[in-house]
């Protein structure tokens, strides 16, 4: 069923970055204040207007509804005029949700804009299911476009194959009721608990000089200070504080398997990786495959720990690199930063080669003045590190958290930007709002290509070799993501086998199958290093499950491009762009089948992301020495 409220993004940073300049304005010249959404240029003109459009929205889908009613009466009747127009009404709820929803995360003390969206969303939903609904009940015959009676549009035959694909509809009416009444109780608790265990938990400060350092407030400073011993001593009262609720956060994973299990099987699936795998037409064989290749191949991300580790020892003048090491600061070479106007240069110098259209989309949403942006912290908004929130028949805008100039908030800036322009070209090329919306990772696959092109185009810029070797190391990151990535989703995949069969039931048997699926990926995994907890540190294997295997698949198709784009860049980027404009008409392998040649199956890709990975790895080994 279409989701009303189309929000993007999803990155999971574990640092923020190097030490604080506290001369460096991230904002110059006071700029801040123009780096703030304009919602009433962009969306409506006020708030009685908005209301006003949304009234109307709604009455016209009633009256649709009613018109579909009325064609299933008359046996026969082809209804492509009718799913045209109800695609041109559903075009305009995400505007309405995008002006609500960001009026609402700019202003959390100010609960308005929340209830007038629970408000929109709960009178559209129904509608929109029992549209669904009639639409797949319905002859296929009766969905094609006649063309000679019919203007021309879209091809609605993957829709309603989605639409005739729901298991639910194999349950009767009331079935479906209480398994829409019951499956929300299931699921939803263990995320909010977790969040709120998180946020109570207490940590020991850290004292440095004269200073107290909190966790988590100030992690990123403590895990990138230059003093080792302000590493170490926070790094073990994260991990002391942590333990202290290690018995909660095992219960909040075992009860996030086992119902989310009993959730899908309700819903007509063997288990929930069945479910959700095949919400992005996947199967378990497709990623148990891909999955064992990577832990094959692991010993190429070993290769580049033990380059980060050689410099570790190297730069920090130390015989054994422990946990607290992982963020050490180069002392010879201070932490770059970047303010906004330089990061907007760069995003878009980096982006250039892939062409006018998408340079003109990218330039007007890094405009500021056109109040798309909105990157300034201040009291009440949400804290998230960065969203797009676009689908296809409105602007798309960017939120980001706290842009404090540091490489990972431009890498933020980027990836989201991408989402953003690419909805703008969807939106351009006419794609149906019901194609609007891919399965995760081939959206995040357009997004992580960017983070690539931007850490690539500043380690070509850069002139000395620290820098060069600093920006190396962010492209790196964000290409070894496959092997990280890759560790956690086989250690949830095993979770969800070993649990229902009673083999994994407690807090130290989580632990000890994360020390082992780690081990086989990672050389951070080794009984001295006390890298212990990261089953609760990737907080996605209860707040968002079976997510992390997106990243893998993103990041290999991202990389896949960066090959392709190396080989033959101009063939690439036109291919590239009609790719981007497409849309999502068709199942993904279908869509990458005809403008890359490419399967999401194929060993290719993984052959050619790792080879490419291997060869900056070399340039890496050489920058070190
Ligand atoms: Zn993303």
């Amino acid at each position: 069923m279409r989701v009303v409220v189309t929000f993007l993004c999803c990155i999971c940073f574990s640092t923020l970055c190097g030490q604080t300049n506290s001369s460096f304005k991230p904002f110059p010249r006071d700029s801040a204040e123009l780096y703030k959404f304009d919602l009433y240029k962009n969306y409506f003109i006020n708030d009685g207007e908005e209301y006003k459009q949304r009234t109307e929205l709604t009455t016209a889908f009633t009256k649709l509804e009613k018109k579909f009613n009325e064609a299933v009466k008359s046996r026969g009747k082809n209804v492509y005029h009718l799913i045209y127009e109800y695609d041109s009404l559903n075009r305009k709820i995400g505007k309405h949700s995008a002006y609500l929803g960001m009026f609402a995360y700019i202003d959390l003390a100010n609960p308005v804009y929340y209830m007038k969206m629970d408000t929109f969303n709960r009178q559209i939903s129904p509608v929109l299911n029992r549209i669904n609904e009639t639409i797949a009940s319905l002859a296929p015959s009766s969905i094609s476009r006649n063309s000679k009676t019919d203007r021309p549009g879209p091809d609605y035959s993957f829709f309603y194959s989605q639409l005739q694909n729901n298991p639910l509809r194999k349950l009767s009416e009331n079935e479906r009721r209480i398994v829409n009444d019951v499956t929300p109780n299931l699921i939803n608790w263990q995320a909010r608990l977790f969040q709120t265990t998180v946020r109570t938990t207490e940590y020991k400060p850290v004292k440095t000089g004269n200073k107290v350092l909190s966790i988590p407030a100030n992690m990123n400073e403590i895990l990138n200070h230059p003093d080792r011993e302000v590493r170490k001593q926070g790094f073990l009262n994260g991990l002391e504080g942590m333990t202290s609720r290690r018995e909660i956060f095992a219960t909040l994973l075992l009860e996030t398997i086992g119902n989310r299990n009993k959730a899908a099987a309700l819903a007509g699936f063997k288990d929930y990786p069945e479910q959700s795998y095949s919400q992005r037409f996947l199967t378990r064989a497709d990623v148990n495959t891909l999955l064992g290749m990577l832990k094959d191949s692991a010993s190429i991300n070993k290769r580049y720990e033990n380059a980060m580790f050689e410099n570790f020892k190297k730069i920090g003048g130390i015989d054994t690199v422990f946990a607290w090491d992982r963020f050490m600061p180069d002392p010879n070479a201070p932490t770059p930063r970047f303010t906004i106007t330089e990061a907007t240069n760069i995003i878009l110098e980096a982006t250039k080669p892939l062409g006018n259209d998408y340079r003109v989309e990218m330039s007007k949403l890094l405009d500021p003045k056109n109040g798309r942006l909105d990157m300034v912290n201040r009291p009440n908004r949400i804290l998230r590190p960065g969203f797009s929130s676009g689908s296809v028949g409105y602007n798309s805008v960017f939120y980001q958290g706290n842009y404090e100039g540091y490489m990972s908030d431009v890498i933020i800036f980027g990836h989201e930007a991408g989402h953003a322009v690419q909805n703008m070209l969807m939106d351009k090329n006419g794609v149906s709002s019901f194609y609007a919306l891919g399965a995760s990772y081939f959206t995040e696959s357009f997004a992580g290509f960017n983070e690539l092109l931007i850490t690539d185009y500043l380690y070509q810029k850069a002139t000395t070799k620290e820098l060069k070797k600093y920006y190396l190391s962010q492209f790196l990151e964000q290409a070894m993501g496959v092997f990280g990535n890759g560790m956690d989703a086989t250690y949830e995949q095993t979770l969800y086998d070993s649990i229902p069969a009673g083999r994994i039931n407690t807090a130290d048997q989580f632990e000890s199958q994360m020390q082992k699926t780690g081990a086989q990926f990672s050389i951070w995994y080794q009984p001295y290093m006390k890298y212990e907890m990261q089953w609760v540190n990737k907080m996605q294997f209860v707040t968002n499950p079976l997510y992390r295997i997106n990243y893998v698949y993103s990041k290999l198709l991202a990389l896949y491009y960066f090959s392709l784009y190396q080989q033959d860049s101009r063939s690439f980027i036109q291919k590239y762009n009609d790719l981007l404009r497409n849309g999502y008409d068709r199942e993904p392998d279908n869509i990458l089948k005809q403008f890359l040649n490419i399967s999401i199956t194929d060993k290719k890709l993984i052959d050619l992301s790792l080879a490419l990975i291997n060869k900056k790895i070399g340039e890496y080994e050489a920058l070190i020495k």
